[in-house]
């Protein structure tokens, strides 16, 4: 039935085909059959299968079972449900949190929870795709600033019409580039022209500032937010999203956010999983400092080679390569030699900027680290990128 649209994708080398792998996921991975090293996943600091993780998830589905059972609001409330929620707003010093069964549907309707049909939305041009959704879904109108960029967000916001309810979206570290948003100069102009901000720091939380807190506590602007989101799936290694502010903010969104209120409570070893996380980013903060041992010298070690990354700060380093093809033949090179980094594509990135993406965790060895540079650097001549 759909086998035409199949067949033009893949001739614009846009199609997408799942990998399956055979092992957990670590800073190497078994796929059909062969371990590679594993540039791909969003498991920074490896928490996903650290034993005080998986521990708790064990102890929690022995006294919890598996299932919530139903909503949060109805009886799928459970103790490990609010000790996460306690958990998470004493990590990022906040009053309150809520948690959701992942960022995306925590990205979906808080969105249109803080701004209506309407209400204005002003949002950096690589927002997520989960961002956008939610901006749609409010029904307000839509503005794109470029990305990054404060000046033109500035412009934007002077053209607002009068007394219309603005809301400033963006990712804090942004998911395929690895860069940071200007949050001091954007909580600046949310100051001057009274705009709300939202912002989603899914990949920040865990590894960015210096203890962990995420890319507000990088950008030293914890104070000037009232309230922002994240993952539990990425640096904390489990699954769900959160919203971090103010008590009332919290009670609002358990009174109006729909994919809170619609859907079946996270399994409740899911949460306590996460919160043991939380634990292990602040005891071992060693954690951290090899991650970001280890980004130093892959980054530094790509750019001898001559490869073109963007402007990252971050364990996310994305390999430009510009045309869709040119870097799905990279990537599926890469795995030939015993490396998983992944092709990023259109429509996940603007049309001529696909890239490979690198990601780099915590558990990666120097060894893994330098056979990869070898592998890239061979691949990266055969194709004439180097
Ligand atoms: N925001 C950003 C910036 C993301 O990268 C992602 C996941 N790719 C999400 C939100 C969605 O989070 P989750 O995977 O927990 O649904």
């Amino acid at each position: 039935m759909f086998e035409k649209d199949l067949q033009n994708l893949d001739r614009q080398h846009l199609l997408r085909r799942l990998y399956v792998a055979t092992s957990p996921t670590g800073p190497t991975i078994e796929m059909d059959g062969r371990r590679v090293i594993l540039l791909a996943s969003n498991n920074y600091l490896g928490l996903a299968t650290h034993p005080s993780v998986v521990e708790a998830a064990l102890g929690a589905v022995r006294e919890f079972g598996m299932g919530a059972g139903a909503s949060r609001l109805v009886s799928g409330t459970l103790r490990p449900h609010m000790t996460l929620e306690t958990e998470l707003a004493r990590f990022k010093g906040t009053e309150s949190a809520l948690t959701f069964v992942a960022g995306y549907l925590a990205n979906l309707s808080v969105i249109p929870a803080l701004v209506g049909a309407d209400g204005l939305i002003l949002a950096d041009r690589l927002c997520h795709a989960s961002l956008i959704d939610g901006c749609r879904l409010s029904r307000a109108k839509l503005r794109v600033f470029r990305h990054a960029d404060a000046n033109h967000l500035e412009t934007v916001l002077k053209r607002r019409p009068a007394k219309q309810r603005v809301l400033i979206v963006t990712d804090a570290l942004f998911s395929m580039d690895g860069d940071v948003a200007p949050l001091s100069d954007i909580a600046t102009l949310a100051e001057r022209y009274g705009a709300q901000v939202f912002i989603d720091d899914a990949h920040g939380t865990g590894i960015m500032g210096p203890t962990g807190r995420g890319s507000l506590e990088h950008c030293g602007v914890e104070s000037r937010f009232p309230f922002h989101m994240g993952t539990l799936s990425k640096a904390i290694g489990c699954a769900g999203g959160y919203i971090v502010g103010d008590s009332s903010l919290i009670q609002y969104l358990v009174n109006t956010s729909r994919t809170f209120i619609y859907t079946t409570a996270p399994p409740p070893a899911v949460a306590a999983a996460a919160t043991a996380a939380l634990r292990v980013i602040e005891e071992e903060p060693d954690r951290r400092a090899r991650l970001w041992k280890n980004r130093d010298h892959l980054f530094a070690g790509l750019h001898r080679i001559g490869f073109h990354t963007t402007a990252t700060v971050s364990p996310i380093i994305p390999i430009l390569i510009g045309d869709a093809d040119r870097a799905q033949a990279m990537s599926r090179q890469l795995l030939e030699h015993g490396v998983y980094a992944p092709a990023i594509r259109p429509p996940t990135v603007p049309a001529s900027t696909s890239r490979i993406r690198v990601t780099v965790t915590a558990d990666h060895t120097t060894n893994q680290l330098n056979e990869t540079l070898a592998v890239f650097e061979h691949v990266g001549q055969s194709l004439k990128l180097v």
